[in-house]
Parts: structure tokens; sequence; C-alpha cells
């Protein structure tokens, strides 16, 4: 049996670390921000070569609360892939602006430089990045789009803790990036956490009265805020896993890279691998194959004992969510194709190397039966 994603050995492997960073915050008395919150923020802002990290309750208020402090509200609108998990377009719906979705490169699934411009139109006021997979979006011709049209960048960091561009961290790049600490998330908590990094001074300030009641000082309401927190107890729990997110990135790549190799002589028409520029370093949050046989290899992977998910499924577009844009079938034809055909495989820093073997064997074996 191979699962998809293993959310219990990371606890077995640190249980003596995570076990005393709770204890801490138990035996200190203090259960909303505070020092355990700040160390956190101090920490993963230098990990993200960012000035500050202001944290969140989760990654989808990070990236609306992101949006909030950048001005985007009713009216504007904000240039998004056509491909990414739905809370992308919606912390844009969040602001009362409109999502304005364009492709991605056929070859990385990230935003597509060569179709932003002819996305911008006089409402538009960010360009939203998603590092999808941990796969980081090609940026310099995203900011050099931005600055020409005096617009700002929220990269969407949710699956890339620990990915490089360029050879320096996601956060250094764009204006602000959002991020989630969802359990599953290479970075994860034991429950739900976010954060936004930035190294505009303004902009965190912002944030920081906007996640919490719209007040700096108690009782004295500047704006009308939200309660959007990282609870000391996962910040604790998130500065003893940062401490470890290179090791088990490595662990990642090393695991990405036997796919790969493994999976090399059957890859063709039917099986496309990952690719990676090479201005890519990736975080590998997730390994994903496409090929237009996806059910019955879904299918027979299943029988093999071998977990596997769709990341995703229904393009946002097609979503009954989104209904009102009246984007019909064909209208973003790459994104609906990929949601056809994409597959994940399992990944994760406590997957063995031989559990990547057996899954390279199914697959080898689909592939030539055919
Ligand atoms: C997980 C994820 C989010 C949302 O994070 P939550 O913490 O679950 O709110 C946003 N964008 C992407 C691409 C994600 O994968």
């Amino acid at each position: 049996m191979v699962p998809f994603l293993d959310l219990k050995s990371p606890y077995d492997e640190l249980k003596p670390e995570i076990d005393a960073a709770i204890q801490r915050v138990l035996d200190s008395g203090w259960f909303i921000l505070g020092p355990e919150v700040e160390a956190f923020e101090r920490a993963f802002a230098a990990y993200c070569h960012a000035a500050e990290a202001v944290s969140t309750a989760n990654g989808l208020d990070a990236l609306h609360l992101a949006l909030l402090a950048m001005d985007v509200g009713p009216g504007d609108e904000v240039i998004v892939p056509s491909n990414t998990y739905i809370a992308t377009w919606l912390a844009v719906s969040q602001c009362g602006a409109t999502p304005v979705p364009v492709e991605p490169r056929a070859d990385t699934h990230t935003l597509d430089p060569t179709r932003v411009e002819a996305a911008i139109t006089p409402k538009t006021r960010v360009i939203l990045p998603v590092h999808l997979y941990g796969q980081p979006a090609d940026m310099d011709p995203l900011c050099a789009i931005a600055r020409r049209h005096g617009l700002r960048i929220l990269e969407d960091g949710a699956q890339s803790h620990g990915a490089r561009y360029q050879g320096r961290p996601l956060g250094a790049h764009g204006d602000a990036v959002a991020w989630s600490f969802y359990p599953g998330k290479n970075l994860g908590a034991l429950g739900d956490g976010g954060a936004v990094t930035t190294s505009d001074p303004a902009l965190a300030d912002r944030l920081r009265v906007l996640r919490n009641y719209g007040s700096r000082v108690k009782y004295v309401n500047e704006v009308k805020g939200w309660n959007s927190r990282l609870d000391p107890l996962q910040a604790a729990v998130l500065r003893v896993k940062l401490a470890h997110l290179d090791a088990w990135n490595d662990r990642r790549r090393a695991l990405a890279e036997r796919y790969t190799r493994g999976l090399a002589a059957v890859a063709g028409p039917d099986l496309t691998l990952p690719t990676c520029p090479d201005w890519a370093d990736p975080a590998w949050h997730l390994y994903v194959i496409t090929t237009p046989r996806r059910a019955a290899l879904q299918a027979a992977l299943t029988q093999a004992g071998i977990g596997t998910l769709i990341h995703y499924p229904i393009a946002p577009h097609r979503q009954q969510a989104y209904a009102e844009l009246g984007l019909g079938p064909g209208s973003l034809p790459l994104a609906e194709r990929l949601a056809d055909e994409v597959l994940s495989l399992p990944m994760g820093p406590h997957l063995q190397p031989a559990q990547v073997d057996e899954v390279v064997g199914v697959i080898t074996r689909f592939f030539q039966a055919a």
C-alpha cells in the first residue's frame, strides 16, 4: 500500500520537539498573538528573504487580506491563473473584485507571461501568479509587465514553501506572497494557518491592522477589520517544522528525480512528466503527470493499492460558484484539458524510494501493455 500523503510520520519524526513546543505555549498562558507568533513571523520572513511576515488564520485569508491591503475593491480586476485551486479566485471575489483568468504555460502549468498583457484593462490592479504544485511561476517577465502597467504582484505561495526562482527564495520577487500552513502543505501546521510575507512596510502595517479587528491599540478600531490570527500553538509547531523544511524538501526533490528517471522510458504523447525550466528550483509539493488515459491509469493504481489525487478535477471557471462569469466549456481550453488529464502521484518527505519504485512499476506496466 502506498498512501497518497502521510500526515502522521511528520509528527512521529519530530514528536519530542513538537510536544515541547506545545507544552511551552500551554505553560505560557498566552493564547492569541504574542511572543510565539512574533518569533515565527520573524523566522519565516528571514527564511523568505522578506522584511516582514504577517500571519493569518489560513491561506485564503492571507490572499484576501493582502489584496485588501493593496486597495483591491469592487469594480477592480485581478489577473489569476485559469488552472489553480479555487482559493486564489475566491480571495479576489471576497474583495468584491473580478478574477480575470489567464491560461498557463502547457509545460510548467504556471501563469503564461506572454498571455498576461492581453488581459490587462484600465480596471486591472494586481497580477496574482500561483506557484502551482511547488513550481515557481516565471516571475521576471511578470514583474516587468507589472512595472510597465503600474500593477502590483501578489503571489500565491500556498504550495511552494522553500521553492526558489533564479536562485532566490520566493518572497524576494513580487510585492507580497500569501502562504498557507494547511497540514498537507510543505510547511504544514497541525490545523489551519497562513501568512503574508512582504518587504513593503506600509503593506505589512495595513495587514497587521486588518487581521486584528482593524485595530492597532486594543479597543481602538481604525478600519472595519477581520479576526484572522495565527494561533500561538500553531506558531510554535511551525517554528519547529520550519527548521526541517529544507531537509524535507531535499527528500521531495530526490523522490521527484526518482519518478522522472523511472518514468522516462514510458513518457511520450500519452504521458507527460513535470518539466522544470532552468530558473526553477521547485518545492515539489506535488508530482503531477498528465495523461489523456487518466481514468484507466488511476484505476490501475488504485487496484494496486496506490493513492492518487487530482489537482484539480474542475477548473474554477467551470465551477457552479463562478457560473456568473458565463465562461462555458471551451472558453479556457488549456485549463479544461489539464482538469481532464492531470494526476498527482504519492509525494511527501516520508515517502520511501522503494514506494516510488512500486508506483513507477505499475505505471510502466500500464503503458507497456497498451
Ligand atoms: C491550500 C491553498 C490555498 C488556501 O489555503 P488554506 O490555508 O487552505 O486557506 C490557496 N491557494 C492554493 C494554491 C492552495 O493550494
